[in-house]
């Protein structure tokens, strides 16, 4: 199957996960489940009426026993922002797409007094966003939901473009809604980290039929400069960096599966990736 990135045929095998296989493309590095599952598979995951995706036994996450953990995440994402944005933050128009629950802009409309708004395909998550923190929540396509282009002064993406069975139709379509000179945040694990060359196939982000595509510095640019968008930087971060093994005891990570294995990768290196790109 052709690399969704950047349709190159030629990739090397990575990983076989529970009867998944992840390549890595030849040409722009992505790593990729091949094939990709259908869209219809995909969503099935993530657009129930209730909130198991978020809060599961089974899946060992709880992400509203996790919020405290989860607003220390999204606190550290804000502060990158303000170092990346040329604008006032506090004023900025913002759309968090994959916003979970919307916690993200629950933080920023703390601070600020911008305008906040949530694209979300759980139902539930929205529900949740609009009762308990007032936020306007869209539980609507992206693709479709009416939103005026050119609207936006900053877009985030916190651990939602690996979800994707095609970024660059969703990069593309939310390059439309950002303002000339707004700003692109993506958060996602960091493929070419160390937990990944040390774990190999038992590395944690490794969540068949959940995480499609995983980024590495070359991949995640070649994706944002096919939109036209200017890459403005690409750093990598310790992803739980804000949690402590207490944290991780009770923790959740909802997106995340909460593993031994994770525990250990914990220590192990920076394995998030956050990249910014500018619309010019
Ligand atoms: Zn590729």
């Amino acid at each position: 199957m052709a690399c969704a990135i950047c349709t190159s045929t030629s990739f090397t095998n990575r990983a076989a996960v529970k009867g998944a296989v992840y390549v890595a493309c030849n040409n722009c590095g992505v790593v990729y489940q091949n094939p990709i599952p259908p869209d219809s598979e995909v969503e099935d995951i993530y657009n129930h009426d209730d909130s198991t995706y978020f809060v599961s036994d089974a899946k060992n996450a709880d992400f509203l026993a996790g919020e405290d953990w989860l607003r220390g995440s999204a606190q550290f994402f804000i502060e990158q922002l303000q170092q990346q944005y040329k604008g006032s933050l506090e004023t900025a128009s913002v759309l968090d797409f994959g916003c979970g629950t919307g916690i993200l802009l629950d933080e920023l409309q703390k601070r600020g007094s911008g305008a906040y708004t949530g694209v979300e395909m759980s139902p539930w998550a929205c529900r949740y966003g609009r009762e308990h923190f007032g936020l306007t929540m869209l539980n609507e396509d992206i693709m479709t939901v009416n939103l005026p282009p050119e609207s936006f002064d900053i877009i985030v993406m916190s651990h939602v473009i690996e979800h994707l069975p095609n970024p660059p139709v969703i990069i593309n379509r939310l390059a439309t809604l950002l303002k000339r000179g707004g700003l692109l945040m993506i958060g996602t694990p960091y493929s070419d980290s160390l937990g990944a060359r040390i774990f190999g196939k038992h590395w944690l982000y490794y969540l068949p039929n959940e995480h499609l595509h995983l980024f590495n510095d070359r991949s995640i640019r070649h994706l944002l400069e096919a939109s036209n968008l200017r890459v403005q930087s690409v750093e990598h971060y310790l992803w739980r960096k804000r949690s402590t093994l207490g944290a991780l005891a009770k923790l959740p990570l909802g997106l995340l599966q909460t593993t031994l294995r994770g525990a250990t990768q914990f220590v192990s290196a920076k394995d998030g990736l956050i990249a910014f790109a500018q619309k010019p």
